[in-house]
């Protein structure tokens, strides 16, 4: 199966990189939102990426203008009628992927592959909403999407081989490197990631060593590029507490039950980085 046209459903962080890589690769892309004013900031964004990468050389000025013709904005879902393969960044709420699972099941052509870029949420209850489960699937990119290189492949319960086989081709155009995952709670590398992210903040609260200390430890003994209580306060630690919880749910497993102390900050409104005050403080 050749793919002309892909969608990208959601021009927000992840979605507007979805579209930049996708449209770098030489696809043409329409990028739907619900509103003008979040296309056209999706749109912003991807324009200063590329003006960054022609800057430094990696990019000439006529591939950037090719490259941001190739991208329609728009907020008509039925302008999605004409994707190949569509792939879903919208905000992480089940109720609402469903809706616009079930619309675009009606707008879509028989053949067009439905993938969800969720950081955690079932693909198979996803797919269920449709009547193509077979052509749905999970491509769960990393932030920010130019930048990095993994796309974890979430192979759902009815995933076909066949639609496996044109994601990984996908992935390999858009210039990434894929793991194959089953469909599980958090996937592959969240669901490493996350409960040692939350381990830290148990090694915190129970006064085993500073914040700074857990983070130096962890960068010069473990050879991680940025501490885990730094890295909790860019992710943010509403989102933290949202996927611990995910995880501890659907596992009913206690040992990823999330630390109080997340709770607590999350509770008492520090945030990390977006407010200001997390397990660091910084100057807005
Ligand atoms: P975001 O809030 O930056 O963007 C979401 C966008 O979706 C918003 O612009 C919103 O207006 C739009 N939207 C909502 N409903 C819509 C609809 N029905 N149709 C079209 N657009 C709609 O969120 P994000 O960080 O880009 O996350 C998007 C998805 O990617 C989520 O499922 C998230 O879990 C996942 N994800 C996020 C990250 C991350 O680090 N931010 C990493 C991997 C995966």
């Amino acid at each position: 199966m050749e793919i002309k046209t892909i969608g990208v459903v959601g021009a927000g962080t992840m979605g507007a990189g979805i579209a930049q890589v996708a449209a770098r690769a030489g696809f043409k892309v329409i990028m739907r939102d619900v509103e003008e004013n979040f296309v056209a900031r999706g749109q912003s964004t991807i324009r200063k990426n590329l003006e960054r990468e022609v800057q430094k050389n990696r990019l000439s000025e006529q591939e950037a203008r090719d490259i941001l013709e190739r991208i329609t904005g728009t907020v008509h879902l039925a302008d999605l009628a004409a994707c190949d393969f569509v792939i879903e960044a919208i905000i992480e709420q089940m109720p609402l992927k469903k809706e616009l699972y079930r619309q675009l099941d009606q707008i879509c052509p028989a053949h067009t592959i439905f993938a969800s870029n969720t950081s955690g949420l079932s693909i198979t209850e996803m797919a269920a909403a449709t009547g193509r489960p077979s052509r749905f699937i999970g491509m769960h990119f990393f932030n920010p999407v130019p930048v990095m290189k993994l796309v974890e492949i979430i192979k759902a319960a009815e995933t076909s081989p066949e639609t496996l086989e044109v994601t990984r081709e996908l992935t390999g155009k858009l210039g990434k490197e894929y793991i194959l995952v089953n469909e599980s709670p958090l996937f592959a590398v969240n669901r490493i990631l996350v409960p040692m992210l939350n381990e830290a903040m148990f090694v915190l609260m129970e006064g085993v060593a500073s914040a700074q200390d857990i983070d130096k430890g962890m960068m010069l003994g473990a050879n991680h590029p940025i501490g885990p209580l730094a890295l909790c306060d860019l992710i943010g630690l509403d989102v933290m507490l949202m996927v611990t919880e995910t995880l501890y749910q659907e596992t009913g497993d206690s040992k990823y039950r999330p630390c109080p102390l997340l709770r607590k900050m999350v509770r008492a409104g520090h945030l990390g980085r977006k407010t200001g005050r997390g397990f660091y403080v910084y100057n807005q």
